[in-house]
């Protein structure tokens, strides 16, 4: 890839114009550029009183079948359709967008706490997501929720969190989806957070989401007095203190923990931590799409002529680079893995 010719910049125009109608095409997103007619909507969402069944909806977790806030989750919802519970059977936070290949899954029924059978897999939050939206069920489902964390997903622990993951892998599996997580706190109180999620549940399934598109969802800690409502917010950054602690085993060898003490944020107004600061509940769209806007347009002004590489490796590099036969067996079996 080498520019054509970055020293016309009618080209280079045309060319950032082609690379947005792509982009928009392979989104499902009306043509950028297109003029008139009307944008082909993706819309799964009808005003409550017109649907003609239930709506149906997969609650998961990240902290476990037996947290409060997955309770407290399937109670919001069960006034707007049917909730099954299905999720990591012990506590997978942080585990991100992890996803079991190479070992098979187990799953166990469980009695919720107010008599229904709830689902515990022995997997990540994405697993269980997986498994209610490719076939464990006859039925499919119109919304999945992921929550009520214990503790604030805001910024970017978006990338850490199983809690926003288990989303992901919903709307990958074209299921619209939204994460909820509480500000942490010692007394844990779910009735805002009850509240909020039921108000997003319906806003979803009335408007619904397009494809690559989540909500995020954080509740400050608070009474339902205490708040000062809900707020779109885009993502703030967070500040973490990660320290690594080395210290020694009663063996004498060195072990390490990633520690510290607990981030903070930065609190810009219009983000999700601002509004979690002053108490409002914030409502984050998220798109899965992460391309980097700004070095797509850069990147092509940058030199990748093959013969530009730094170092070409000698024929003897190249024999110390081939893999062993032992290499070539491992790569077959992970490849044959990621194919299924
Ligand atoms: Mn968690």
């Amino acid at each position: 890839m080498s520019p054509d010719n970055p020293g016309r910049p009618e080209m280079a125009r045309e060319r950032a114009r082609s690379e947005r109608r792509d982009l928009d095409k392979e989104r499902g997103e009306p043509l950028a550029g297109a003029r008139g007619g009307k944008r082909p909507l993706r819309r799964m969402g009808k005003p409550l009183d017109a649907w003609t069944t239930r709506p149906r909806i997969l609650v998961t977790n990240d902290d476990g079948i037996e947290s409060h806030g997955i309770v407290a989750l399937k109670r919001a919802l069960e006034a707007l359709g049917e909730v099954i519970v299905v999720a990591p059977d012990s506590n997978q936070s942080a585990v991100g967008h992890q996803k079991t290949l190479s070992r098979p899954l187990r799953v166990r029924e469980r009695t919720m706490p107010d008599g229904s059978t709830g689902y515990a897999i022995d997997g990540s939050p994405t697993d269980a997501v997986s498994l209610g939206l490719l076939g464990f069920f006859d039925e499919k489902f119109d919304l999945v929720a992921s929550g009520i964390n214990y503790g604030a997903n805001l910024g970017d622990d978006l990338t850490y969190s199983g809690t926003v993951s288990a989303a992901m892998e919903a709307i990958i599996n074209s299921t619209p989806a939204f994460a909820i997580s509480q500000e942490y706190s010692e007394e844990v109180d779910f009735t805002l957070a009850g509240i909020a999620a039921a108000i997003v549940a319906r806003n979803i399934l009335e408007h619904g989401l397009r494809r690559g598109e989540l909500l995020n969802v954080n509740v400050p800690a608070v009474s339902v007095e205490e708040c000062g409502g809900i707020e779109v917010t885009r993502l703030g950054r967070r500040v973490y203190q990660d320290q690594l602690i080395g210290r020694v085993d009663p063996r004498g060898l060195p072990y390490y923990w990633i520690g510290g003490p607990p981030p903070s944020g930065i609190a810009l107004p219009g983000t999700d931590f601002d509004a979690i600061v002053n108490r409002r509940v914030s409502v984050t769209p998220v798109h899965l799409d992460l391309t980097g806007r700004r070095l797509l347009r850069e990147l092509p002004k940058w030199d990748w002529a093959l013969e530009a590489s730094p170092k070409q490796p000698t024929p003897e590099d190249s024999e110390a680079l081939r893999p062993t036969p032992l290499e070539r067996e491992r790569f077959a079996e992970e490849t044959k893995l990621e194919r299924r």
